[in-house]
């Protein structure tokens, strides 16, 4: 479903000419995968799943997503792309001024959904993630693994194919980090495939599951086998 041929991405810094920042990436994803994408900071993780959501154009190189070759997708079809693609970040990105329900509920409105279907799908959606009871709550009144919830719960509104988690256990504790890893893991049981990015190598045994390491914008493993993962 994910394909990546030859990829490079280079980013221009005024004054401090072009860092290359993916290098001759080849990475090939299936449905239903749970794929850990691990490495130091900076090494590229959040670059290469910027070119999943095709915030960023690869320099070199070809990337695919279900049979879409991004490198022609004009501007009109990238809502269909984020559609397909649920997204989770270290910080959230939570609306502060709207309650649980409606930070869900704008998310479908900006795409025109119905108000019947959203009144219908929003209490579901907070069902999966522990959260039905927490609907009334402005991000504020929220524990982080709660925040972290809803955001799950918001990139799952499109009943996305892949979801992208970039750190998103960065800013949790011991006990909410499990209880993210604990969720991703279901979505992932019910069909979703997930790339979740992380250093926490705690984390990734876990999961247990598919581990690539990237250094320096390359990939230098790709272990496919369950089993320890020492960093
Ligand atoms: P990671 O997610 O593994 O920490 P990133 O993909 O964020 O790594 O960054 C990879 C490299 O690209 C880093 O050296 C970083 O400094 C550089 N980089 C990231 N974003 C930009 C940008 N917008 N402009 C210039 N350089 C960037």
């Amino acid at each position: 479903m994910i394909k990546f041929e030859d990829v490079s991405a280079v980013y221009h810094v005024k004054g401090n000419g072009e860092f290359k920042a993916l290098d001759e990436i080849n990475l090939h994803i299936k449905h239903g995968e749970f794929v850990s994408l691990v490495g130091p900071s900076g090494a590229g993780k959040s670059t290469l799943l910027k070119l999943l959501t095709h915030e960023l154009k690869p320099t070199e190189g070809v990337v695919t997503v279900e049979g879409m070759n991004l490198n022609d997708l004009p501007q009109s079809e990238v809502p269909y792309l984020r559609r397909k693609i649920g997204t989770v970040y270290q910080d959230f990105k939570l609306l502060s001024n709207k309650t649980t329900f409606e930070n869900v509920a704008f998310a479908m409105e900006v795409c025109g959904v119905e108000p019947e279907e959203i009144a219908e799908d929003v209490p579901k959606v907070l069902g999966i993630v522990g959260m039905a009871d927490k609907m009334n709550n402005f991000p504020h009144q929220l524990s982080g693994g709660e925040k972290q919830r809803l955001a799950v719960a918001r990139a799952l509104i499109h009943r996305p194919k892949v979801i992208l988690a970039d750190e998103p256990t960065g800013n949790l504790d011991m006990v909410n980090t499990y209880d993210v890893v604990k969720l991703l893991t279901k979505i992932n049981e019910l069909g979703t495939t997930i790339i979740l990015a992380t250093h926490d190598h705690e984390v990734v045994n876990a999961i247990g599951r598919r581990v690539i390491t990237m250094d320096t914008g390359k990939i230098v493993r790709d272990q496919m086998e369950q089993g320890k993962y020492v960093i």
